[in-house]
C-alpha cells in the first residue's frame, strides 16, 4: 500500500476547509491545512464577520437619530470612520488566531502559502511537495467584474473594508446580496448612495413582494436605487471623482465605485489541469453527492463548487463529507429549506419557496401577509414596515415558505426554518402561542388570509 505524509490535505482555511480539517483530525486523521492568506477565508477576513460589524455601525447611526423620540437628548452625531475600521480590523485578527489555535489544538498542521496540486495525490506549495491518500479543494471564490472600458477604476468588496476615508458620494453596482447589503451599510454611515440595478428588480432570486418592499423602504430612506439600469464606461476626473456612462447615455459624477456583480470559483493556479480534475462551464469543479470530482483521490466544497455560496452550507457540506469518509457514512446534504438572509436596510430573511416558486409546484398556493409598523417605532419618527409572508399548499396545509422584511428578519425566521423543516403546517403556526409584544409573533397570529393564488395553465 502506498504511504503518504498526509491522510488527507486540505486546500484553503475558509469556513469549508477549517471545519472539515477539524473534524477529520477530531477522527484520527492526519491532516494538513494549506493557506496562502489569513485563517478564516473570506467570511472572517473579508464577508459574513466585517460586513456585519458594519451593518451594526449603520444601525447605530439610525438609533442615534431615532432616540429623541423616546427622550434622549443629545448633539448630532459624528461617525469616526477609522475608529470602527481599525475596531472591526483587530477583532479580525483575534479571530486569525482563534482560527489558527483551533487548528493546532486539533491536530491539524498548518503550511502557509499557495497550494497547487501537482497530481492526484501531491501538492506543491512555496515549492515543497506533500502527499496525501485525498485531497480537499475548499478554495472559495473571489470577486467577478464587469468587463468595461474604465474598469481598473471599481472596486470590489475586497477593497471596501480598509477605505482610508468614506466617500461623499458611492455608486453600487449589482442587484445581489453584496451590493444590496452595501447599499445600507454605507448610506447608514451618512455616504450619499446610488445603487444601480440592470434588470427590473433587483435580489433576482427572492421573493416578489418583498423585493419591491424592500426596494420601496431604502428608497424611503433615501437610497437612489435604479432598475434597467447599468453601467457603459468609466473615467477618472482629475480631481479624482469618476464620471460613469450609464447604458442609456446618462452620465453621473461619483467619488467612488463598489461592483458587486457575482463572485467566481477560485479555481486559478491552483494546478486542477496537471491531475485532471474536470470544471463546469461556469468555473466550479464538479463534483457528486459526496464531493468527490472525478479524480477519486480528489474532494471540493464550499464556494469552489458553486451550490450555495454561504458560510453554513459550506460547513454542512464539510461535515457530510468527514461523516462519509471518516466516520462510517452519510446522507448526502439535503440542500432543500435553507434559510437565509440578507443584511440590508430593511433586513431580508427567508426559508422556503417563494411565492413565484410555490406556484410552479403546486396547482394553487394561500398566502399570508402581515405589513404593520412595530411597536419601536411608534416613538421612532421612523417609516419603516415590516413585511412578513407565509406559504401555505391548501392540500396539505403544510407551510412552503415564510419570509420576512423588516429588523432583525434573519434571527427571526432562523426560528422558522427549524419548523419548516419539521415540515409544519398552518395550523401548527396558529396553534403556536405568540411573544408578545414582538414582531416575530405576527408569524403565529395571521389568521386571515391574503388571497390564493392560482397556478395559469
Ligand atoms: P472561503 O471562506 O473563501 O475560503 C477559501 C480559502 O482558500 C481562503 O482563505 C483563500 O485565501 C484560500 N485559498 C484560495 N486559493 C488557495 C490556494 N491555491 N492555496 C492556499 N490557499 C488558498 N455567507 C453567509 O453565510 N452569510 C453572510 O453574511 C455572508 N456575507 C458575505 C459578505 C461578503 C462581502 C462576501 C464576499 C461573502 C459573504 N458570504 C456570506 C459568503 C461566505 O463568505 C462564503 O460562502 C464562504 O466563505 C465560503 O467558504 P469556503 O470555505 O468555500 O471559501
Ligand atoms: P449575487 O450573485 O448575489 O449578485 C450579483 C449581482 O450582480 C446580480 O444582481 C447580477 O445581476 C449582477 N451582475 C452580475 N454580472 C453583472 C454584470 N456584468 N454587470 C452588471 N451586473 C451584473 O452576488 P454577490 O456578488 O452579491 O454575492 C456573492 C454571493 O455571496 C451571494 O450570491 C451569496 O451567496 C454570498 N453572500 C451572502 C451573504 C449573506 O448570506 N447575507 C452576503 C453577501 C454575499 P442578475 O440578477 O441580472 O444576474
Amino acid at each position: 500500500m502506498a504511504s503518504y505524509d498526509y491522510d488527507l490535505f486540505v486546500i484553503g482555511a475558509g469556513s469549508g476547509g477549517v471545519r472539515t480539517a477539524r473534524m477529520a483530525a477530531a477522527e484520527g486523521i492526519k491532516v494538513a491545512i494549506a493557506e496562502q492568506s489569513k485563517p478564516g477565508g473570506t467570511c472572517v477576513n473579508l464577508g459574513c464577520v466585517p460586513k456585519k460589524l458594519y451593518v451594526h455601525a449603520a444601525e447605530y447611526g439610525a438609533g442615534f437619530l431615532q432616540a429623541s423620540g423616546f427622550g434622549w437628548q443629545s448633539p448630532a452625531p459624528l461617525l469616526d470612520w477609522l475608529t470602527l475600521r481599525d475596531n472591526k480590523s483587530e477583532t479580525i485578527s483575534e479571530l486569525n488566531g482563534l482560527y489558527g489555535e483551533m487548528l493546532s489544538n486539533a491536530g491539524v498542521e498548518m503550511i502557509t502559502g499557495h497550494a497547487k496540486l501537482l497530481d492526484a495525490n501531491r501538492v506543491s506549495v512555496n515549492g515543497k511537495e506533500f502527499s496525501a491518500e485525498r485531497i480537499l479543494l475548499a478554495t472559495g471564490s473571489r470577486p467577478s467584474l464587469p468587463d468595461i472600458p474604465g474598469k481598473e477604476h471599481l472596486l470590489t468588496s475586497d477593497q471596501i473594508f480598509d477605505l482610508e476615508r468614506l466617500p461623499k458620494r458611492m455608486l453600487i453596482v449589482g442587484g445581489g446580496y453584496i451590493a444590496t447589503e452595501f447599499s445600507g451599510i454605507f448610506h447608514g454611515l451618512g455616504v450619499d448612495v446610488t445603487q444601480i440595478y440592470r434588470r427590473k428588480l433587483f435580489l433576482r432570486g427572492f421573493d416578489g413582494e418583498i423585493r419591491e418592499f424592500v426596494a420601496k423602504q431604502m428608497r424611503k430612506k433615501n437610497i437612489d436605487l435604479r432598475f434597467n439600469c447599468d453601467l457603459r464606461q468609466v473615467g477618472k476626473n482629475r480631481d479624482g471623482s469618476l464620471t460613469v456612462t450609464l447604458q442609456d447615455g446618462s452620465s453621473l459624477q461619483t467619488d467612488l465605485i463598489l461592483a458587486a456583480t457575482g463572485r467566481i470559483p477560485n479555481t486559478e493556479d491552483l494546478g486542477l489541469d496537471n491531475a485532471g480534475v474536470a470544471v463546469a462551464n461556469n468555473g466550479a469543479v464538479i463534483v457528486d453527492d459526496f464531493y468527490q470530482t472525478n479524480i477519486p483521490s480528489i474532494y471540493a466544497l464550499g464556494d469552489l463548487i458553486n451550490r450555495m455560496q454561504l458560510t453554513p452550507v459550506a460547513l454542512a457540506e464539510g461535515m457530510t463529507l468527514v461523516r462519509h469518509l471518516y466516520k462510517g457514512g452519510a446522507d448526502p446534504l439535503d440542500y432543500t429549506l435553507i434559510p437565509t438572509a440578507v443584511f440590508s436596510q430593511p433586513n431580508i430573511g427567508t426559508v422556503g419557496l417563494t411565492e413565484e416558486e410555490a406556484l410552479e409546484s403546486y396547482p394553487q398556493v394561500d398566502v399570508y401577509t402581515a405589513n404593520f409598523r412595530s411597536l419601536k417605532h411608534a416613538l421612532s419618527g421612523s417609516g419603516e414596515r415590516v413585511l412578513m409572508k407565509l406559504l401555505v399548499d391548501p392540500t396539505t396545509d403544510r407551510v412552503v415558505g415564510a419570509h420576512m422584511a423588516g429588523e432583525m428578519a434573519g434571527e427571526t425566521i432562523q426560528g422558522i426554518a427549524i419548523a419548516l423543516k419539521a415540515g409544519a403546517t398552518k395550523s401548527d403556526f396558529d396553534k403556536t402561542i405568540g411573544i408578545h409584544p414582538t414582531s416575530a409573533e405576527e408569524f403565529v397570529t395571521m389568521r386571515s388570509k391574503t388571497r390564493t393564488v392560482t397556478k395559469e395553465h
